[in-house]
């Protein structure tokens, strides 16, 4: 509640005594004088808080106040901040602050109206009443700070009694109040200033480049860190330095003239003492002194030069062009690209010197990409290179500046990259059209690769997924093969032979090389060739064959021819001397045997003849049939000793043959099976069978014996000359060598078999007609 008038105090003249009235005046005097005292005080303090401080502490004593308080109003005076305050709880200040707006005394000072209570407990409408209790003051003034015209806060003393403040008081109170704001209102400006001037300093000394604000002279009023730094002398020696000191050179056409003549900004370019790339720009300032920023390009002067060398060392023809597209600049390496003969580069249209080929791909934003080709030119010579393009707009603060063209020479990587796939393809021909099998295999022997051959020769038609060598191999090569494999992921090259089962079962004989491939990333797998060499390996065996017996052939024949006149000319002798009366009966005798040994001299001769194959063939129609008759009849004892099964084919075509050499297969043949049969004397182990047949193309004859058939060791040497098991004199061992040699002459075959049940099985068969048939040398 505020107070009306008071009661207590009378200010009216007359109702006090005189003593009274002599305290009040020199009451009032001394609080003029403190008020004098308090503004003489305030002009001296210019920060805010002290200023606070003393309107506080000072007014306390002024209007004899226990406690005292500054409150500051936010601008829209919705709460208030207490600045100050001199025994008050913090617990009351908080609730000041809380019922800030519902105060009647922040109601009153708000509105620039002081406020007086003598009892500020019994104010009905008060929010804080509680607290006041507890706070233990009575009598409270709130006095409002106006600065400038408006309520920036208010200033409150609380006493502990029921203060009455007398009319005169209450204007003195405003008065110190006016003074007060005043004071506060002013430090505070002060206060802001000295922020805005601490801001900008610090802005100004911590500007990326240099300030300095010069006379238009060039003496320096103020600079900042940088400009001390490029002066090389402490900041607090900067002003009243000539500008143009920091600088190795000054313009001849002065920049401070121009800018105090023209009123226009201007900048120039300078070196600094440090070497520095500098540039200058110089505003005039209303105050007639000059702003001077300094920028120093150094860094970017460093950066543009290490950027043109990376351009000009490049190895990458690097272009730029105008927008029209015509070349403005050029690397080192453009010149070697389109060669010393091509003429100036720049001034041409880019279009004109590269013509695109293919493959334009935008890239980011409108850059592309593309293959060319240019023509090179160099003393006399021209020729075409192949080259890639990326190109790139230009854009500065988006204003197309041209492009920028980057042309790389590819013509090898092209040629090698052709090489390349041409030796691939010739590879890949090599690999499936070679008649010789080749695959790849990994370290576990797994097929990688396999070619037709390979699958040819293991008798499949397809390729089958996870096939591994060791699928063919026998069991027990399985582990050398493995160790040649091994050793060629070692990085050896191997030769080796190995047998394999066919997928039909057969087993085959292969000779293979394998070979250790690198493979990129470093990875290893191997390529084999393979060959199957079983035809080989029997034909290498038949020519050694052939080779020997072509050896014995010119023996034979030699020694035959040796002998062959004297076992003549002993035969005739002989018979010459029979016929001599002379000649007693014993000596007859004799001189029979040696007659007929030397007939039979002469037929063992004969016959190394025949198996040295001197004999040519001398064919002939003839009749297979009728050739099995006569061997019969020229031998009786066969007739006489054996029973013969004959089964000849009725109507057998005729040949064409020499049959006298076919004759002497026969009997060959019969006197083997007979011989077989001798010594057996059960009427079935001397009986033989012996057939002729025919189909289109051949014809065919057989014996079967029921003699001791061929004992297994001899079974493979049967057919080689002079193989016999028979006693000295009975066997020469040529018989079936020669049967085979003339059977092979005549483009048959002879072959041989033990029976089943007992005895042998000897057969040949021959072309009808043996001159239609070519043959080589036998075996
Ligand atoms: P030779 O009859 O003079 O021994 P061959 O070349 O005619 O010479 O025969 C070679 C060998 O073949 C004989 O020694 C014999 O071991 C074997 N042989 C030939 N024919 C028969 C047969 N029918 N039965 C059993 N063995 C035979």
């Amino acid at each position: 509640m505020s107070d009306g008038p008071e009661r207590r105090m009378s200010t009216r003249p007359g109702e006090g005594s005189a003593a009274d009235l002599q305290a009040l005046l020199a009451r009032r005097l001394d609080q003029v004088e403190s008020l004098g005292r308090v503004a003489h005080a305030l002009a001296g303090v210019e920060d805010a808080d002290s200023t606070m401080q003393l309107v506080a502490t000072e007014g306390m004593r002024v209007f004899g106040a226990e406690r005292a308080a500054v409150f500051l109003f936010d601008r829209v005076k919705t709460t208030s901040r207490c600045m100050v305050s001199i025994g008050l709880s913090a617990r009351y200040l908080e609730a000041v602050s809380r019922h800030f707006v519902d105060l009647p005394s922040a109601r009153a000072v708000l509105n620039g109206v002081p406020y007086f209570s003598s009892d500020a407990a019994a104010d009905p409408v008060s929010p804080v009443t509680e607290q006041i209790r507890l706070e233990g003051f009575v009598g409270v003034a709130g006095l409002p700070l106006v600065f400038a015209g408006e309520a920036i806060g208010s200033l409150a003393f609380y006493h502990d009694n029921a203060r009455v403040y007398a009319a005169d008081e209450r204007r003195l109170a405003m008065a110190f109040a006016d003074q007060a704001a005043l004071a506060i209102g002013k430090s505070r400006l002060l206060d802001q200033v000295s922020r805005i001037k601490r801001e900008w300093q610090s802005a100004f000394d911590s500007t990326m480049n240099g300030l300095a604000i010069v006379s238009s002279s060039g003496v320096i009023v103020r600079a900042n860190r940088l400009v001390a730094e490029m002066g090389g002398v402490p900041v607090t020696a900067l002003p009243g330095l000539d500008l143009r000191a920091l600088f190795t050179s000054w313009p001849e056409r002065d920049p401070f003239r121009e800018v105090v003549d023209t009123g226009q900004r201007v900048s120039v370019y300078l070196e600094g003492l440090g070497g520095q790339h500098l540039v200058l720009t110089l505003t005039p300032h209303p105050d007639g002194d000059l702003v001077v920023s300094i920028d120093d390009l150094t860094e970017l002067r460093r950066l543009e030069e290490r950027f043109s060398r990376v351009v000009q060392t490049a190895h990458e023809a690097i272009l730029i062009t105008s927008p029209a597209g015509r070349v403005i600049s050029a690397n080192r390496a453009t010149l070697d690209l389109f060669g010393s003969a091509s003429g100036p580069i720049v001034g041409r249209m880019l279009a004109e010197l590269i013509a695109e080929e293919s493959g334009v791909r935008p890239d980011a934003g409108s850059a592309r990409r593309y293959a060319a080709t240019i023509r090179r030119k160099d003393a006399g010579a021209s020729e075409l290179r192949h080259v890639t393009v990326s190109s790139a707009p230009l854009d500065e603060g988006g204003t197309a500046r041209g492009e920028v063209a980057i042309l790389r020479d590819v013509t090898e990587e092209r040629l090698a990259a052709t090489a390349l796939l041409r030796s691939e393809a010739r590879y890949r021909a090599l690999f499936d059209k070679a008649p010789i099998a080749i695959f790849t295999l990994d370290p576990d022997g797994h097929f990688q690769s396999v070619n037709r051959a390979a699958l040819g020769i293991v008798g499949l038609a397809e390729p089958e997924a996870g096939l591994s060598l060791q699928t063919f191999l026998l069991p027990a090569e399985v582990m050398a093969v493995r160790r040649e494999i091994a050793a060629s992921f070692e990085g050896e090259t191997r030769e080796f032979i190995f047998h394999f089962r066919r997928a039909d079962g057969a087993v085959r004989e292969a000779a293979a090389v394998s070979v250790p491939v690198e493979e990129l990333g470093g990875a290893r797998s191997i390529i084999a060739i393979a060959r199957d060499v079983t035809d080989e390996a029997e034909l290498r065996l038949q020519l050694s064959r052939s080779e020997k017996m072509a050896a014995l052939g010119q023996l034979i024949s030699g020694v035959a021819h040796e002998l062959n006149n004297p076992l003549a000319g002993i035969s005739a002798l002989a018979q010459a001397l029979l016929f001599d009366p002379e000649v007693d009966e014993s000596t007859g005798k004799i001189l029979q045997t040696v007659r007929s040994e030397a007939m039979r001299a002469a037929r063992i001769v004969s016959d190394l003849l025949t198996f040295a194959r001197q004999r040519p063939l001398l064919r002939a129609e003839m009749d297979l049939n009728a050739v099995v008759r006569e061997a019969f009849a020229a031998a009786p004892s066969l007739g006489e000793e054996f029973i013969w099964d004959l089964d000849l084919e009725s109507g057998l075509p005729r040949i064409i043959a020499d049959e006298g050499q076919v004759r002497q297969v026969v009997s060959n043949l019969l006197t083997n099976a007979a011989q077989a049969m001798t010594g057996d004397d059960t009427a079935s182990g001397r009986r033989g069978i012996v057939r002729t047949w025919s189909n289109a193309e051949y014809i065919g004859f057989e014996v079967m014996d029921s003699g001791t058939g061929i004992a297994p060791e001899a079974m493979p040497r049967i057919f080689e000359p002079f193989f016999t098991t028979k006693h000295v004199g009975a066997g020469t061992g040529l018989g079936l060598s020669i049967s085979h040699s003339i059977v092979r002459a005549h483009g048959g075959e002879v072959h041989a078999q033990n029976r089943p049940q007992g005895g042998a099985r000897f057969w040949f068969e021959l072309p009808r007609d043996s001159t239609r048939i070519l043959r080589g040398i036998d075996g």
